[in-house]
């Protein structure tokens, strides 16, 4: 059980750390949350804030009964989450999808952690594993190389690399609305701030072909050898789709589908690059789903060939970076505990999680676990039928070790429900059983863990 000088170390105050910090304090324990920027920088990370988004501001569809992504939101908003209260403070108008501003979200994120009474913040890093205490690591796909190596030296696993793709941030005003138009797919949205969330830019047939063209000459940067290996088809660079077919962009991030220009509403687009709104003042715009490994000098010229955005300027091109992750199948037990030290779990992105959403989600669930160990409590881990409990149950022995890749929540990970298996009733109505389940299975869970009672010490 905690005496009063033990603390909870956490390292690493990304999304998954913030989180787990927040839930062990208010537990009662006292945390130190280790956190090595500014001093160490990250390539992506660009403050010296907790909870950075280094890419995307949004934490995806916030549907929480058609969606899993949005069934964790409510996980962690009836959990009471820390990110997720401070994404819900900062959010913009985003037809459906929980977008903030970035900046006043990971500002809130930070200033709420520094002026909690069980929190303690040392500025370092944390460049060896411990061999004695409570630790979450939560250093996420940018780990820093020191740690990583002495990760590698304890686990001998391989943490493997590979490429994600950074989609680029384009200046609104200069973007040409005389050919680019306002509206989320099929006018999505409760208010007309939300119905106008997205803007559209319109491609007929010969620039498509001709934008196609151009995405397949471009020049690229170079994979090394290996590097290609835990691709994943959930963020795929846009040239490496474009590679695989020249429709396969029209039905992905291109798809026309739901959209009218209201510039020549007769004219049906043949593709649509659709951007969407990247801060509170609505200066900045991001390509959605463009995720590049072109060339910045390219992806300028090619992007420009895009009607609307012949003369745009771009805040922030696409890039390419490494996501550093465990083989945590074979190394962590259902607790999140590294199964040769237990003093240490792990949490967020490093355990095979991808996402924001699911780095939080997992940071929340170590926090907690990691909070009852030291009040002397055992907390079993999430019911797998619940979002958080399905993807801890993926990477802690659902996946296979061999092959294991990251994984975003999805309906594929959750057990099916007894009463519709096999049935034909439709996917809304499937959908709505796994996510009313999953609600009645998380309240039973946080319920059950606020009441087991603390076990009898001398
Ligand atoms: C370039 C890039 C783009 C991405 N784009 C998206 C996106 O658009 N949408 C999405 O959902 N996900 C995206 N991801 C994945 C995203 O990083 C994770 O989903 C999420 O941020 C992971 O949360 P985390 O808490 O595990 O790690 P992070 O949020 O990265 O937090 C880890 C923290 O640990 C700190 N740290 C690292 N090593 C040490 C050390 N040795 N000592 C002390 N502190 C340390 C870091 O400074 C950082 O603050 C992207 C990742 C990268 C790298």
């Amino acid at each position: 059980m905690q005496g009063m000088s033990e603390p909870l170390h956490i390292v690493g105050a990304g999304m998954a750390g913030s989180e787990a910090a927040w839930q062990a304090a208010e537990l009662g324990v006292k945390v130190v949350l280790h956190e090595m920027r500014p001093a160490v920088a990250t390539f992506a990370h660009k403050s010296g804030d907790f909870a950075e988004m280094v890419c995307s501001n949004s934490f995806r569809s916030d549907d929480d009964e058609q969606n899993a992504v949005g069934l964790l939101h409510w996980e962690m908003r009836a959990a009471g989450g820390l990110i997720m209260t401070s994404a819900d403070a900062h959010r913009l108008p985003a037809g459906g999808a929980l977008a903030v501003d970035r900046e006043l979200f990971a500002r809130t994120t930070t200033e709420t952690l520094r002026a909690h009474p069980n929190i303690s913040v040392s500025y370092e890093e944390i460049d060896a594993l411990p061999s004695s205490g409570h630790w979450i690591f939560a250093t996420g796909p940018l780990t820093s190389p020191a740690l990583a190596e002495a990760i590698m030296a304890e686990t001998g696993a391989e943490a493997l690399a590979f490429f994600d793709a950074i989609a680029p941030i384009v200046h609104f005003d200069s973007i040409d609305m005389s050919r680019a138009w306002m509206q989320s797919r099929y006018d999505k949205g409760e208010t007309e701030a939300e119905r106008t969330a997205y803007l559209n830019c319109p491609l007929d047939r010969a620039i498509y072909e001709a934008f196609i063209d151009a995405l397949l000459a471009a020049e690229k940067a170079e994979f090394r050898e290996g590097e290609t290996a835990g691709y994943f088809d959930g963020c795929l660079p846009i040239e490496v789709m474009a590679e695989r077919g020249r429709d396969t962009l029209r039905f992905g991030p291109m798809k026309p589908i739901g959209l009218t220009n209201p510039h020549a509403p007769d004219n049906k687009p043949y593709a649509v690059v659709q951007l969407r709104r990247d801060n509170a003042l609505g200066t900045l715009y991001n390509m959605v789903g463009f995720q590049t490994k072109m060339k910045y000098g390219a992806q300028a010229d090619v992007f420009r060939m895009i009607p609307g955005l012949e003369n745009a300027r771009f805040a922030r091109l696409g890039g390419i970076h490494r996501n550093t992750f465990l083989n945590s199948p074979r190394l962590l037990d259902g607790q999140m505990r590294l199964r040769s030290r237990p003093g240490i779990r792990f949490a967020g992105q490093i355990t095979g999680v991808e996402g924001y959403v699911e780095s939080a989600a997992m940071g929340l669930v170590a926090g907690r676990m990691a909070a009852a160990e030291m009040l002397g409590r055992e907390l079993a881990p999430p019911p797998p039928t619940t979002a958080s409990g399905a993807l801890i149950t993926h990477i802690t022995g659902g996946a296979e070790a061999r092959s294991f890749q990251p994984m975003n929540v999805n309906f594929g990970l959750f057990p099916p429900v007894p009463e519709i298996r096999g049935g034909r009733r439709g996917r809304r109505e499937r959908y709505r059983a796994y996510t009313d389940r999953a609600k009645a299975d998380w309240q039973g869970w946080l319920h059950h863990a606020a009441h087991e009672p603390a076990p009898v010490t001398d």
